[in-house]
Order: structure tokens, then sequence, then C-alpha cells
């Protein structure tokens, strides 16, 4: 049995003890879950009001999703940009997108104003299609984007496709041809099936470190309005007109508002003392997905790079109408106290977990998935070092995922004591800056103009 043994959390080397709740306390801000979502809504809330915060996590900060995953830096939705427009209009998706990309810049503050050291990488990323399918669908996304003054993907294709000439028309504009062999070089496979290749901004980092780093810098700064409570779970949080108390431990947090960043609503009830319930069937309606890793360690003798790969098949994802790919990174590893180190990290393999079912974080890794793993980077990435390679890590984390693949960050419609800043949907780490901010605002008490992360009024989603 392998455990479950993240790269990102070895990395921690935290020496600060985890300080549970052990009094009734009151803050103007209440914030639930220490990860990426919780510690950057801090951040904001601290930086930007004059609130007092108090943030509570189950188990310790940085170790739910933000330290169990890919740790790329991506500022797309999951979704396509048109299947997007079909549900929320033109004109709200393209802020949207244009919000999740402004976490780029985001990030570069929070890094500047925090002095934060954890290392981030920013180049070119490369995903591989081998599909006529799955390039007519990225085409279609490229047109909105160019269409609409956003970052376009670069896309090339292979200049003796056989589908080549059954490109519509109306995509003509949107690509350009070459040798396979040179859209192969820059996926580093040799896997002929790759016809196409897209290049986007991507980055890596450790979130886990970073959000580590981060809290570190919020209690040294704020030590009059920030406190933090770890090994502290949430059981109910009860809102009221224009409060909430939370009951944690044996003790209470009495607030002004509550903001859930808990990567999905689980673990907790809410009753709601002043409006329409809240607690109901909606909750379940955020999925969670079990996404699956390996990495090994490498000379440091190639940059940094992310790449995806979409194959034929579809039998990876847990969702079999959903694009299902392997996802690769290949960065800089501080490995046995020296720099000289790559490490490659790649995953693909999801699992549902089943509603009402508990994902258990100490849960051995699946060796299905790890077989996968290894059978793709063998079949497919062109620098693996073949059957001898050893993975020093494999790690699974769980995966929020809405019903529309939006995060939800804002009020709750029936109670706007209670927010949320949460639902990865796969890409979650830029998103969840933004989201941050985005709350910060609604605290501030500025009027926020509406966008697709608004949260949706549960009575309407279940026809009540
Ligand atoms: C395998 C995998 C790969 C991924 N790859 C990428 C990627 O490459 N790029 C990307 O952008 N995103 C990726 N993601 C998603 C990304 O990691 C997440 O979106 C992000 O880390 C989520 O941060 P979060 O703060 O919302 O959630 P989490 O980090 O999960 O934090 C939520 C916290 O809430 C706490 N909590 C829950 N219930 C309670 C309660 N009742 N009381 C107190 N605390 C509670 C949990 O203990 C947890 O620490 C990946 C995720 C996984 C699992």
């Amino acid at each position: 049995m392998i455990p479950n043994n993240s790269p990102w959390i070895k990395q921690l080397n935290r020496t600060r003890p985890v300080v549970p709740l052990d009094k009734n306390v009151r803050a103007d801000v209440a914030i639930v879950g220490g990860g990426i979502a919780g510690v950057v809504t801090a951040f904001f809330t601290l930086r930007d009001t004059d609130k007092t915060v108090v943030l509570l996590e189950a188990s310790k900060v940085a170790h739910g999703a933000t330290g169990h995953n890919a740790g790329q830096l991506a500022s797309y939705f999951e979704r396509p940009i048109w299947e997007l427009v079909e549900e929320f209009g033109r004109e709200l998706v393209i802020e949207g997108q244009r919000s999740v990309e402004s976490a780029w810049i985001l990030l570069d503050q929070i890094v500047a104003e925090a002095k934060i050291k954890t290392p981030s990488y920013k180049f070119t990323g490369y995903a591989g299609l081998s599909s006529f399918d799955q390039v007519v669908r990225h085409l279609k996304n490229n047109r909105y984007r160019v269409d609409h003054d956003l970052l376009p993907e670069a896309i090339m294709l292979a200049e003796h496709w056989d589908r080549l000439a059954d490109i519509p028309q109306e995509f003509k504009d949107l690509y350009t041809v070459a040798p396979q062999a040179d859209l192969l070089k820059l996926l580093e496979t040799n896997n002929t099936d790759y016809i196409a290749s897209l290049s986007y901004q991507k980055g890596c980092m450790n979130s886990a470190l970073f959000v580590e780093e981060l809290v570190g810098y919020l209690l040294a700064t704020y030590k009059d309005r920030f406190s933090l409570y770890e090994g502290s779970p949430v059981k109910t949080v009860t809102l009221a007109q224009d409060s909430a108390e939370l009951e944690v431990l044996i003790h209470t947090v009495e607030c002004a508002r509550v903001v859930l960043c808990t990567n999905g609503f689980e673990h907790f009830t809410i009753k709601n003392t002043a409006g329409p319930d809240i607690d109901t069937n909606f909750h379940h309606l955020v999925n969670g997905r079990i996404g699956y890793m390996s990495g090994y360690i490498q000379p440091l003798d190639q940059p940094p790079v992310a790449i995806s790969y979409f194959p034929k098949t579809n039998e990876l994802s847990a969702d079999p109408t959903g694009e299902s790919y392997f996802y690769l990174t290949r960065r800089p590893h501080e490995h046995e106290g020296k720099n000289s180190y790559n490490l490659v990290c790649t995953g693909g393999p999801e699992k549902v977990l089943p509603n009402g079912a508990e994902y258990i974080r100490e849960d051995a890794c699946s060796d299905d998935s790890k077989n996968a793993i290894h059978e793709f980077l063998r079949s497919s990435y062109a620098k693996h070092p073949g059957e001898e390679v050893e993975y020093s890590f494999c790690w699974h984390g769980l995966m929020g995922y809405t019903p529309n693949g939006v995060r939800c960050i804002g009020p709750e419609p029936c109670n706007k004591v209670l927010l949320y800043n949460l639902g990865c949907n796969g890409v979650g780490i830029l998103p969840s800056l933004f989201g941050g901010l985005r709350i910060s605002r609604f605290l501030k008490g500025e009027h926020v103009e509406p966008s697709i992360f608004d949260p949706h009024d549960q009575r309407v989603e279940l026809g009540i």
C-alpha cells in the first residue's frame, strides 16, 4: 500500500503548533477553511478593510486540496467559453474570464506585498489534441477569445493530418499548420496520435508552501485583528438576521459574516433562522472528485513546463461527458537538501466520491491510478526514464465540482450573512485568489457588479 504522500506537504517543514479553539470568540468575519481560498480571502479582507478575522481550519492549514494538487497556475474554465455563453450570456462570461486572468496580477501583488519566497514559475504551457472533435471544440473556444479581446490560444495543426481539410472555414484564421514533428517536440511526445498543439500562458508553484508563508505573514502583520485556529472543525453554522454563530469543538464563534472556503460544503450543518432553509439537498450539488497524481525526481536538465495530453479515448474521466486528460508539470525541486533536481508530476485519473461518502485523506493511493499514469508516461512522454523509474511521490486530493462548473463566490441569496468562495472545478488556484478579492469587496460594503460567480438561489436550483 502506498500512502498519500504529496511533495507539496513534504516541503512545508512547519514549526507552528496546531492551536485549536480553546475559548468562545467574537470577530467581524469568520472564515471556514484554511486552504488557498480561505487564507487569500483573509489576506484581502485584512488588507482592504478594518475588520477582525478569525480563520477556522478543521485540520492544518494547506493540507486539503491546496496541499494535494498539481500546482499548475492556469486561468481558464474547465468548461468551454461558448458553452458558458449559452448559459450566462456573452458579457458576463467574457468578464468572468477576464476576472480569472486578473489573478495572475493578484498573485504578483500578494507575493510582493507579503514578501513571499515560495518560487513560482511562469511559462508557455502546451496541450496536445488527438481527435477532430477536440480540435473543433478548442477552435470554437478560441473564436470567442479572439473576438472578445481575451488572450488567445496559439493552435498548431499537423500539416499531413487527414482531417485538416474538414476544419470549418470560420476557424481558418485561428490556427497555423506545421510538420507534425514540430508539434510533437513541443508536446515532448513521440505519440503520433497527437495532431494538434495549443499553447497558452501557464505556471506552477507549491500552493501549500505559498499558503503556509502567507498565513505566517498575516499572523505577524495583523496581530490584533487576525487569529487562526487549526484542529478546529466547524460543526454548525447558525445564521441570524445580521450575525452568525459557529459551533466549533466545545466553543462558539460569534461573527457578523461567515465565509465558507471549504472547497465543498462538507462536514457541517447550516441553520438559517432568518430566512429559508439553506441546509438542504443543495449542498449535495457540489460533487466531490478524487484526483490522483504521481511524481518522480530527475536531474535539473530541462526548463519548467506544463503539458496536458487529451487522448483519443475518454476512459479517465469521472465525468464521461467531459474532456479527460493527463496533465504533466516539470519544475525545479529541492530534494535531499539539494536544488539540482526537477520534479515531474502527472495526474489524470479521477474517481467520483459518491454523495454522502466521506473522503479520507489518509487512504492509500490507488494502484490502478498509479499504473494508469505510469502506462501513459511510458507510452507518451518522450523524456520518461522508462521502467526503472522510481516514483518518489504518489498522492490524491479532493476537488469540489459545482453543477455549472463555475466557482461559487459571493453572498448566499437566502441570507447574506453567509458568503462562499469555493468549488474548484479542477482549476482552483488562480480563481480562488480572484474569489478572495471579490469577497473582501462584499465585506467592505462595496457595490459589487453581478458575475457568473454569484451563488444561485437554491430554491430556484431545486425548483421550489
Ligand atoms: C489532484 C488535484 C489536482 C489539482 N490540480 C490543480 C491545478 O493544477 N491547478 C489548479 O488551479 N487547481 C488544481 N486543483 C484544485 C486546487 O488544488 C484547489 O482548487 C485549491 O487548492 C482549493 O483550495 P481551497 O482553499 O478552496 O480548498 P482546500 O485546500 O481543500 O481547503 C479547504 C479547507 O477547508 C477545511 N474544512 C472543510 N470543512 C471544514 C469545517 N467544517 N471546519 C473547518 N475547516 C473545514 C479543510 O480541512 C481544508 O483544509 C487540483 C486539485 C486536486 C485535488
